[in-house]
């Protein structure tokens, strides 16, 4: 007799160990099928010479009361070894360095020293109290972005919030504008570098609501003892210690619709389950579920995402770095063939040792590609040559703006672009990072886990709430109990 799973997870990234878990931890029969030999995807890791590095994500925030992060450890009783990090980061500009502090008066304090004192304290005092406002809306509108007459019952609950709703439809540049702000160009330049990172968008394009949280985010920034890895790693044995099955190097390619769904992977192997949740992005689905090409294309035409370039680094310690762990620094213009003005610097706390031998750290820095498609274009010789030229941009920026970099002893210099990213999360020609915000097409309007099809549904950074660990897990959680409450 066949075996019929209540849910099969399509892919292990945050998005779908966390729904995974959540549907356990509740008594369902659940399935994860990850393609990759390990999970994680953007949150995992791969070890050289010693050196465990972060391929993407590094810092993990969204763990106040009532944020994604904090209600997932609480509702799977995980206990997750963390440092936090004050500053949340520091950020070099223009010869000057911020200190981005927990505290609201001494991050004030700083930005009007930096950028002049006015309207800074109006600002930042906006800032937080829509973002605080924001994460409780959150909490409590599980059925957001609204896909069906039932969602309609969480309106009241929008209600009570009604105090965001302009902000959803004025961009932070009209927010700045409105404070008499728009015109400091340092800080424009700082705050569109900052959104970069959240956002994946700059002052113009970015919805103030969601430029808000992430404006405010580095204010919660927390290092995981280990690496960011432990935290998919954690998640992982949660959902097979609670008797969930995991599958490693099993690729899905294709879902058939009917009630029973079936699921075939790249080896051949067949599993079968009532409700399908795939983790693969909104660019990559329309292959797995041929029936649901239409919405996918409908939903997906528009919208592209970023690609990322990326350096580890195994590079010796020094008091230089301290426990400024998280460094961005904004350049005069991108890296070549980038497209961000800024790099994100995350080094692995100076204790842990699990992550680099005594007397190093490791160094994973970061920039935007634009139109990752692009080098899918370029033959290996170009491929090669280009990959060359940026890590060498890179290692320049690093040599210029940290003083000990260009003296310190490098045991490991690697690169990745949006091939090695593609490779090794299955994404769409690398892009990473979840959809961009728009203004053109705000949150709200944003693809939901709901698809066409009963029993197929989305989990990740290309659904609404969107990419990181907190808004990919808002949209687990938020999925999740769809199915148990
Ligand atoms: C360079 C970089 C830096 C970042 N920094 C941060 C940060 O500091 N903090 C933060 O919170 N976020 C950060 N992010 C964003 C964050 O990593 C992502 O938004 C988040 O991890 C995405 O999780 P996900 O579950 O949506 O998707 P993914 O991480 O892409 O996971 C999807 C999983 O599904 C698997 N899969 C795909 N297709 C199939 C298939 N057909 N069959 C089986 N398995 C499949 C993949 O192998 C992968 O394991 C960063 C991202 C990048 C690229």
């Amino acid at each position: 007799m066949r075996e019929v799973f209540d849910h099969i997870v399509i892919g292990a990234g945050l998005g779908g160990l966390s729904t995974a878990c959540l549907l356990q931890d509740k008594g369902k029969h659940v399935l994860l099928l990850e393609a990759q030999h390990s999970v994680g995807g953007c949150a995992s890791y791969f070890a050289r010479k010693k050196f465990l590095f972060d391929v993407g994500a590094t810092t993990l925030s969204g763990m106040k009361h009532d944020q994604p992060v904090q209600r997932l450890l609480r509702r799977l009783k995980i206990d997750i070894d963390l440092l936090l990090c004050d500053p949340g980061m520091i950020i070099r500009m223009n010869d000057r360095t911020l200190h981005r502090w927990i505290d609201t008066e001494r991050w004030i304090t700083e930005c009007e020293q930096c950028f002049g004192p006015a309207r800074q304290r109006e600002f930042w005092t906006l800032v937080h109290s829509v973002a605080d406002t924001a994460w409780t809306a959150s909490a409590s509108l599980k059925n957001l972005p609204l896909q069906s007459a039932r969602d309609l019952l969480s309106i009241p609950g929008m209600v009570r919030h009604a105090s965001l709703v302009p902000y959803l439809f004025r961009s932070v540049q009209d927010v700045l504008k409105e404070s008499g702000l728009a015109d400091n160009k340092d800080f424009v330049r700082f705050l569109s570098e900052q959104l970069m990172i959240t956002a994946q968008s700059d002052v113009r394009d970015t919805p103030f609501v969601v430029g808000a949280m992430g404006l405010a985010y580095p204010s919660d920034t927390w290092y995981v003892m280990g690496g960011m890895n432990n935290f998919p790693r954690l998640l992982r044995k949660n959902f097979t210690d609670n008797g969930g099955t995991l599958l490693l190097k099993n690729k899905v390619v294709s879902v058939e619709s009917d009630i029973v769904k079936k699921v075939t992977t790249e080896d051949g192997n067949i599993f079968y389950g009532r409700n399908i949740i795939s983790n693969a992005t909104g660019w990559d689905n329309k292959r797995i579920f041929p029936a649901q090409e239409q919405y996918f294309d409908k939903e997906y035409a528009s919208l592209g995402g970023w690609g990322a370039f990326t350096g580890y680094y195994g590079v010796e310690d020094n008091p230089g770095i301290g426990d400024h762990l998280y460094q961005q620094i904004i350049l005069e213009s991108p890296l070549p063939h980038c497209g961000s003005n800024s790099v994100f610097l995350s080094f692995s706390a100076k204790d842990d040792s699990s992550r680099a031998p005594q007397g190093f750290r490791t160094l994973t820095v970061s920039t935007h590609i634009a139109e990752p498609q692009h080098w899918w274009k370029l033959s290996e010789h170009e491929t090669t040559r280009r990959k060359e030229e940026i890590g060498a941009a890179m290692t320049d920026v690093l040599n210029k703006h940290l003083p000990y970099f260009r003296q310190a002893e490098k045991v490991v210099e690697m690169f990745g672009t949006p091939i090695t990213f593609a490779n090794f999360t299955h994404r769409s020609f690398g892009q990473v990072g979840g959809i961009p915000q728009s203004m053109h097409r705000p949150l709200f309007f944003w693809p939901g886990s709901k698809t066409d099809e009963r029993g197929v549904f989305v989990v990740g950074d290309t659904i609404y709430p969107g990419q990181g660990a907190p808004g990919v897990i808002l949209g687990a959680l938020n999925l999740a109990d769809r199915f148990v409450t």
